[in-house]
């Protein structure tokens, strides 16, 4: 594990994932930068089609034709990923850096037993063991994500939505990474069981000091479990920065209607949702992607991209209202 503790992590700068598709390019994340330290918890967040997973899939070199990183850098630990061969990723997922896929508990394999699901990762890596030091390793992963070690010898259609999903995580961690990239992890729970699994991760994090960036679109969720913010919006990063100063004072007008559009009391608990649709990514608007949604556009918002810029200490934000001289 990394003993870094000052200075960024990970380094995501001007990172770009196009689709080519016949009709051109999808630009799912153009241009989308953040900084995360070391054991912090990020929280990416946006509507359905903001580039969340992508930049997910992009972080692990992951993006499948006809998707392609065109740009940008993601460093890690001083490690630029997108430079890497395919074999040097091959060694560093896993090891360090892990995803947990959206939907990865129902990708399980049906006719495998847990303890090899859980290995093959590991042997994939080079890593041997006797038999007695295999079985304690999956009695203590198993026992680290809070499940039976009698769970090594079940199949997947014997466990609940919660245990399967505690089951991935245990495979995220196998190899003690850096980093784990968590792509709606709980949207397929109950809540009372969500709150559950997130205070495993939770746990697990404290104690393995592991950052992790959790993807999600429910900014209230996201408000109970992360110290950062990143609000991502037609493949751009809007804002960033610590979750309380955002929840205190949104800057940019996205995060400011994602807030209000929370349900609460007040509404009876209704998600009132943010009036408009999402641009296309294969032809954004111009200017601002957001002017065609946005309550306080005005002419420049129409024309220039708003730079996104630093406007306080670890505080981004990509508005004309923050940023025009
Ligand atoms: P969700 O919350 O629904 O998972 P997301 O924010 O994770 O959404 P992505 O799945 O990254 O968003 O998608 C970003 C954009 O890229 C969308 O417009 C999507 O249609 C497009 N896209 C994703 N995968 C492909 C693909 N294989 N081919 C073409 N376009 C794609
Ligand atoms: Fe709204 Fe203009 Fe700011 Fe974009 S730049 S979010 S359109 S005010």
């Amino acid at each position: 594990m990394s003993e870094r503790q000052n200075g960024p992590l990970l380094q995501v700068r001007d990172l770009k994932v196009y689709y080519h598709v016949e009709a051109g390019a999808v630009k799912a994340v153009d241009g989308a930068s953040f900084n995360l330290r070391s054991g912090k918890k990020m929280g990416l967040v946006g509507e359905s089609g903001s580039g969340k997973s992508t930049m997910a899939l992009a972080m692990m070199r992951m993006i499948k034709e006809p998707g392609r990183i065109e740009g940008g850098q993601m460093i890690l630990d001083g490690i630029d990923l997108v430079s890497l061969s395919e074999e040097q990723m091959r060694q560093t997922r896993l090891r360090r850096l892990a995803m947990i896929p959206q939907g990865a508990m129902n990708s399980l394999n049906p006719v495998m037993r847990i303890d090899r699901q859980l290995v093959d990762g590991m042997i994939d890596h080079g890593i041997t063991f006797s038999r007695d030091e295999r079985d304690d390793r999956i009695e203590a992963l198993l026992r680290s994500v809070d499940l039976d070690p009698k769970v090594a010898k079940m199949y997947p259609h014997e466990l609940s939505g919660g245990m399967k999903q505690r089951v991935t995580v245990a495979m995220s961690i196998a190899l003690e990474p850096d980093l784990v990239i968590a792509d709606e992890p709980t949207s397929a729970l109950d809540v009372v069981i969500q709150r559950r699994v997130m205070e495993t991760i939770n746990r697990i994090q404290d104690e393995l000091g592991l950052a992790v960036i959790l993807i999600g679109h429910d900014m209230g969720l996201m408000a109970q479990s992360v110290s950062r913010l990143a609000v991502m919006y037609a493949g751009k990063m809007m804002e960033v920065g610590d979750t309380v100063d955002m929840f205190r004072e949104p800057l940019h007008p996205y995060t400011q209607l994602l807030i209000e559009s929370l349900p609460v009391l007040d509404n009876k608990g209704v998600f009132s949702g943010i009036p408009g649709i999402t641009p296309s990514l294969l032809n954004p608007p111009p200017g601002c992607v957001f002017h065609t949604r946005c309550p306080k556009a005005w002419d420049l918002c129409r024309e220039e991209i708003p730079e996104f810029a630093e406007v306080a200490p670890r505080r981004w934000v990509a508005c004309h209202l923050h940023t025009a001289s």
